[in-house]
């Protein structure tokens, strides 16, 4: 699944590179949203100029937890705990 970030500024530089025309101005012209029509080629994602289109890939399975992965850096200080 193809999503247009809020960082979009509208350029265009995206739209005439889809092969479906699935890239379209929103109604304010504020940003470029994606149609469903879209194949998912990813044809787009390059020709972003600041990278605002990304691929989402969704689990095949809603999850209750955060869609985000989590991401656990390493050093992180355990409890304080005595035994
Ligand atoms: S992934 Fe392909 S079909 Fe979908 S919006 Fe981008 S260029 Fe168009
Ligand atoms: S190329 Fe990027 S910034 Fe320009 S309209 Fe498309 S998504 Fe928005």
């Amino acid at each position: 699944m193809i999503t247009v970030k809020d960082s979009c500024t509208a350029c265009g530089a995206c739209v005439p590179v889809c092969p479906v025309q699935a890239l379209v101005y929103t109604d304010d012209r504020q940003k470029v949203a994606v149609e469903k029509s879209c194949v998912s080629c990813n044809l787009c994602i390059p020709a972003c100029p600041i990278a605002a289109i990304e691929e989402v890939i969704q689990t095949s399975k809603p999850n209750k937890k955060d869609k985000k992965t989590e991401v656990i850096e390493n050093g992180e200080e355990g409890t304080n705990s005595r035994v």
